[in-house]
């Protein structure tokens, strides 16, 4: 006979709630187990399973309390304990399972075989810690099924708790909704175990040994004390998942202003980064590469997509390059240009580095740095080399120009570029380079009118300022040109003055593109900086050109003045009547030589024949009259019109005179120095006629000093000087460490023909003198104390104008 088993259906309620509650809590303990590492993890996992397997322990028993038997029923309490244990075994290796990173379909089988297995061994467990006077029966059926069932119920519930773990919020209806069918399913297990038992009464006693029968009140302190550990479980978890969500805000926080100031970082320095997964050929970006490879945000980066940027002369390259690092998997870095959808190059410089790990995840993380600038810097730098080494060279200023114009068409790859050169008095713009420009077109630009509505070019010379037309096609200043520039297919053109240092339009620089477009900061500056290099070009040539000029001055100057074509042709027309006086002299005292000697050849008198006396003496004051007459022209030259002569700084003459005798002094090795005052009256004068005496005397110093080994010093000295009647008077010498003169040479020092050279002409200090004297001046020369003399002129200071 079997005993007939009623329900407590309060105490059946009672326990599906604590499932419930167990399910709800052990979804949430399985979340701060994932979440925990090292030894918080170990310690959540325990707790968590002592509180579990309490939970499900105590729902089995109030199962168990539930089935009221008609005989009295006590426990024997350590059997109890060890079905206790065996649920929170079965809960450790619930808990283990679903914290796991994966979960295999091998670890879910296995984790539910064996967590179903604990179950039911605290079941059949606990059924043997009963002790009453009956014998239990199972029915082996429902046995099997009970086991089957707490393994395919834990196998439901480790999937529910491994897939809801991460549930964010502590009490998500997900989470509410696995915890109820969790909580439904394994009372299931429980009372289909229930129901394998079946009792029969034995009559005999029950065997009291530490067993101990559960009243009413017991059964309240089982519920209360699960209810207990599992709500201080869960507060616990509810604590730590706050902590944790805060830290983890916290840390995401930082994570994002680290991500922001990485990618300001990297927009500053240009430098992009890039991960690149080759088995999948899977690419990551970071913003900045984004931008440099200019694709937008949503585009999937691929290895097809980068070549496509690619400039088509670096293409293989970099292919060869990638395809070397996919296969051999080492560090890889190259430098190549892309070419961007407006048809600007860029410069990109990659560093790619190999993540050491499994071969056949080899993957690389790198960094894009976008070198544009420092590429064109050195080619910029290289080009200006090559250009004034072109200059120092000495080439044509076309060749020179020409080289420029091609410089940025290199360095801004897509532009053609054009030098016209200002030609002031036709207020016009000449060809100066145009390499790339159609001929047609460059053609027709020489000449071009410089105005306030004259394309790009003619405007930008008539304002001194840049013009940069973006579309030619509507800009109102090119008008009249907009045909000629459509028609060569031109669309836009940017024009730059060439200015000299004092803000002297030169020329301008154009380029040219055959699409609209208007200019980047990089542009401006590329352009800058060719335009300041153009304006050394032709200023450098402007200076050539005035150099030659001053050449030619000073070559006809210092022939005036010194040895030149004037003192030659003076000495010259003075030379030839005194050669002549001198031979009629000579003539004339052989004439009267010969008459005692040898009486009776000359006349028929024996005396001299005076008539030939006669002839050559008058021949003599003929010549001497000529070469007085020379001299006096020498003269009047010196003395010029005082409406000709300006009021003149003495310092401005001794700097244009250094200028001249700068080839000279380097020729002689000597080194000229001045010492000039502020405070120099002006004086009234011929610059051109002070200029010759003043390089006269220097080159007299340079001669005086030639058999001077060392210290050929030649010093300028400037002054003012006090004479009688409140006047002045401006005083320049010039010093050197030459020969000097001896004292008896002083008087006649400034006389004509008077030398002391072998070559020497004896005019330079006689023309000075009557320059000087022409300005009312004096010249002078006087002995140094050591060595060398120091010869000058003094000139009356003029009165200083009267100023409003
Ligand atoms: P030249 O230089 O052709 O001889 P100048 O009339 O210029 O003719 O000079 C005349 C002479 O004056 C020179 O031959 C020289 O003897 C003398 N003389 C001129 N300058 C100096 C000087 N700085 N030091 C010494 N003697 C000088």
């Amino acid at each position: 006979m079997h005993l007939i088993c009623s329900h407590n259906y309060t105490l059946v309620a009672l326990s599906v709630l604590i499932a419930m509650f167990t399910s709800f809590a052990a979804l949430d303990l399985a979340g701060r187990v994932t979440a925990a590492g090292g030894w918080i993890r170990a310690v959540w996992l325990l707790g968590g399973a002592g509180a579990m397997g309490t939970g499900i322990w105590s729902m089995h028993y109030i199962g168990m309390l539930a089935c009221i038997l008609p005989l009295p029923v006590a426990y024997h309490w350590p059997t109890v304990l060890l079905s206790l244990f065996a649920a929170i075994l079965a809960s450790i290796i619930a808990l283990y399972v679903v914290s796991q990173q994966k979960m295999s379909a091998f670890r879910a089988c296995s984790g539910s075989i064996l967590m179903g297995g604990g179950i039911a061994s605290m079941h059949y467990i606990g059924m043997a810690a009963m002790r009453m006077s009956a014998i239990t029966h199972y029915d082996s059926f429902l046995v099997v099924l009970s086991v089957v069932l707490a393994v395919l119920i834990s196998l439901a519930a480790l999937w529910i708790t491994f897939h809801l773990r991460d549930e964010k919020v502590a009490t998500g209806w997900r989470k509410i909704a696995g915890a109820v069918v969790m909580g439904a399913a394994i009372p299931i297990m429980h009372y289909t175990g229930m129901a394998a038992a079946h009792f029969t009464p034995s009559g005999m006693p029950t065997d009291p040994s530490h067993a101990i029968s559960i009243s009413t009140l017991g059964t309240a302190g089982i519920v209360a004390a699960t209810l207990i550990v599992l709500g201080l479980a869960l507060l616990t978890s509810w604590v730590d998942r706050r902590f944790a969500a805060q830290t983890l805000e916290l840390q995401e926080e930082k994570l994002h202003q680290s991500e922001a100031y990485l990618s300001e970082a990297q927009r500053l320095s240009h430098t992009g980064s890039f991960g690149w997964r080759v088995s999948t050929g899977e690419i990551m970006w970071s913003e900045e590469t984004y931008r440099i490879f200019q694709f937008e945000r949503t585009t999937t980066p691929t290895v097809k997509l980068v070549l496509q940027r690619v400039h088509p002369e670096d293409a293989a390259q970099v292919q060869r390059t990638i395809e070397h690092a996919s296969q051999n998997g080492k560090d890889f870095e190259h430098e190549y240009r892309l070419v961007m959808p407006d048809g600007s190059v860029k410069h990109v410089h990659v560093v790619a580095r190999a993540k050491s790990g499994e071969p056949c995840e080899l993957e690389f993380v790198g960094a894009v740095m976008d070198v544009t600038e420092r590429r064109r810097a050195e080619m910029l730098l290289g080009g200006e080399k090559r250009l004034l080494e072109m200059i120092a060279r000495g080439e044509s200023r076309t060749l020179i120009l020409d080289a420029l114009c091609r410089l940025f068409e290199e360095l801004a790859s897509g532009a053609l570029s054009s030098i016209l050169l200002s030609d002031p008095k036709a207020s016009r713009l000449r060809h100066g380079a145009a390499p790339s420009l159609p001929e047609g077109y460059a053609e027709a630009i020489d000449g071009l009118v410089i105005g306030p509505c004259a394309g790009s070019c003619g405007t930008a010379a008539y304002r001194a300022e840049p013009v940069l037309v973006s579309d030619i096609a509507t800009d109102p200043l090119w008008a009249d040109y907009r045909a000629l520039a459509l028609a060569h297919g031109l669309q836009a053109c940017w024009s730059t003055p060439i200015l000299s240092p004092a803000g002297r339009v030169l020329g301008t620089f154009a380029i040219y593109y055959r699409e609209p477009r208007s200019p980047t900061p990089q542009d401006h500056n590329l352009i800058d900086q060719i335009t300041h290099l153009a304006s050394i070009a032709v200023e450098r040539d402007l200076a050539e050109e005035a150099l030659r000029q001053a050449q030619a001055d000073l070559a006809h100057v210092s022939r005036v003045t010194t040895m030149g074509e004037l003192t030659a042709s003076i000495a010259h027309e003075v030379n030839q009547p005194l050669t002549a006086v001198v031979n009629n002299a000579n003539a004339c005292i052989s004439l009267l030589d010969s008459a005692p000697t040898r009486p009776g050849e000359g006349g028929p008198s024996g005396t001299p024949n005076l008539e030939e006396v006669r002839e050559a003496l008058a021949e003599i004051i003929e010549d001497a009259n000529r070469a007085g007459a020379v001299t006096m022209r020498v003269r009047q030259l010196a003395k010029k019109a005082p409406g000709e002569r300006s009021l003149l700084d003495l310092r401005d003459i001794v700097k244009d005179v250094l200028i001249l005798a700068r080839y000279e002094s380097i020729a002689r090795c000597v080194s000229i120095h001045t010492d000039l005052p502020e405070d120099l009256p002006s004086v009234s004068g011929d610059r051109v006629q002070l200029q010759q005496v003043l390089l006269n005397l220097i080159v007299n110093g340079m001669d005086a000093m030639n058999t001077v080994e060392e210290s050929k010093r030649v010093l300028i000295i400037c002054g003012r000087r006090e004479i009688r009647d409140g006047k002045s008077e401006a005083l320049l010498g010039v010093q050197d460490a030459g020969t000097g003169f001896k004292p008896q040479e002083m008087d006649r020092l400034f006389e004509a023909f008077y030398t002391t050279k072998p070559q020497g002409m004896g005019m330079g200090l006689a023309i000075s003198r009557s320059i000087i004297e022409a300005h009312r001046g004096r010249l002078w020369a006087e002995s140094n104390e050591g060595c060398g003399a120091t010869f000058g002129f003094c000139l009356p200071a003029a009165p200083t104008p009267v100023h409003d």
